[in-house]
């Protein structure tokens, strides 16, 4: 039996980023740029107004000064025409600051007259300019290799026109079910038969992770079914399959994948729910095995098939949260396997408090939706009291630590 910690390991020893694609700029939002980027201009381009205004030389201005107009730039065009001693140019912000002038002096601190325009307030040389690179300079480095790119990394490739933008490719995830009691959504399931939820909670939570799902249905527990589909879910990126994977006499998924040259990495973790998990290679395809319990496949698709399908994108941030924080009634569970306990947290006086959400039973299902969080329950302890402290994996990430 292979503890957590060490499955983990092992799983993302195992898993490397998938490769690399050039997608369009608001398609690379919420992926991982796989390059750095540095600026390949100055950015302003030019010295420009920062305001609606003027543009003067500043060594011909003080209160009261009246200067004639003699020129005006809107934004968008720029002007090679200097401006000379006693005269400004009309000038709006963005607009590039023309030749001979050094400052801008607002509208607001003018009096204007058809030709003609009257300074209220003093002038200093480089007022109201934004100086060429004086944001981004040609060559800094800007987003670097690994980021997650969100609105402002795509403002500012947007900002030097990056079309086409490096990031790591998202993974094509297999998912297959397996068993004979099951019926596919739409179905109306006859007695002893149960809808394949399996498919759509593990397709959900691959495409949560910013991964693709690939849907191969159901293979019956036969030889043939499951080679037939076994094949066909090893030619994607990643495998994920659920049930069979027990010590059941039908449990077939195990056996198959060797057979078809999947090379196990190990099988059954020492935790609870979830012990019977498999992870296998072929070549460089992952392949996990989960137990067909809708709680179990849950969980342990959250603890390690989500780190490993994220690490495969690029991501370097790859685990939840995980925070200390403390038991509010007591607990107890057998020795010898870590235990997930699904918890609802709430944050009190700037602790984490975690409270059961339910009956802790494998089967029971309506647990998991009044949880934010896993507890975790050390393998070696069976007996905790309320307010000891333990590990927390927070599932929400919306829950934050209040100020
Ligand atoms: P197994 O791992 O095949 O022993 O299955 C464990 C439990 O999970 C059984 O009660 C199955 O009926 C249930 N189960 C297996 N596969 C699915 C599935 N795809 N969707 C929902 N429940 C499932
Ligand atoms: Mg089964």
């Amino acid at each position: 039996m292979t503890s957590y910690e060490e499955a983990r390991r092992i799983i993302l020893d195992k898993v490397a980023p998938a490769g690399i694609e050039r997608v369009l700029l608001l398609d690379a939002a919420g992926r991982i740029i796989a390059d750095n980027f540095s600026a390949p201009r100055d950015m302003p381009r030019w010295d420009n107004s920062a305001m609606d205004g003027f543009a003067v030389r500043s060594a011909d201005c003080s209160p009261g000064t009246t200067l004639k107009v003699t020129d005006y730039i809107p934004a968008g065009v720029s002007s090679d025409f200097a401006v000379a001693p006693g005269c400004a140019a009309r000038i709006m912000t963005g607009a590039p600051i023309p030749p001979g002038a050094d400052a801008v002096v607002p509208f607001e601190e003018t009096e204007q007259s058809e030709e003609e325009v009257k300074l209220l307030h003093p002038v200093k040389k480089r007022d109201h300019i934004r100086f060429r690179g004086e944001d981004v300079a040609c060559g800094e480095p800007v987003v670097a290799k690994g980021i997650l790119l969100g609105p402002p990394q795509v403002s500012l490739l947007a900002s030097f026109a990056a079309v086409l933008v490096p990031v790591y490719r998202r993974v094509r995830v297999a998912i297959l079910s397996t068993g004979d009691e099951l019926v596919e959504l739409g179905t109306e399931p006859k007695e002893s038969e149960i809808v394949n939820s399996n498919t759509l909670a593990l397709a959900a939570a691959v495409k949560l992770c910013g991964a693709e799902p690939v849907i191969l249905g159901i293979a019956r527990d036969n030889r043939a079914s499951h080679i037939s589909l076994l094949t066909e879910g090893l030619k994607a990126d990643v495998l994920i399959t659920s049930a069979g994977v027990s010590a059941g006499d039908r449990d077939l998924v195990r056996e198959i994948l060797a057979e078809l040259g999947v090379v196990e990495q190990f099988w059954k973790i020492g935790i609870k729910p979830g012990g019977p998990t498999a992870f296998g290679l072929k070549g460089n395809t992952p392949v996990f095995s989960l137990p067909g319990n809708p709680v179990s496949t849950m969980i342990t698709f959250e603890e390690f098939v989500r780190p490993a399908l994220l690490k495969m994108m690029g991501h370097e941030k790859v685990l939840r949260r995980t925070v200390r924080g403390y038991l509010k009634e007591d607990a107890r569970k057998k020795p010898g396997k870590m235990n997930f306990l699904r918890v609802r947290v709430t944050i009190e006086d700037g602790r984490y408090l975690a409270s059961t959400s339910g009956d802790q039973n494998t089967g029971i299902l309506k647990t998991m939706l009044q949880s934010n969080a896993l507890a975790l329950l050390p393998a070696d302890r069976t007996e905790f009291e309320a307010g000891e402290e333990v590990d927390l994996h927070i599932l929400d990430p919306t829950l934050e630590m209040e100020a």
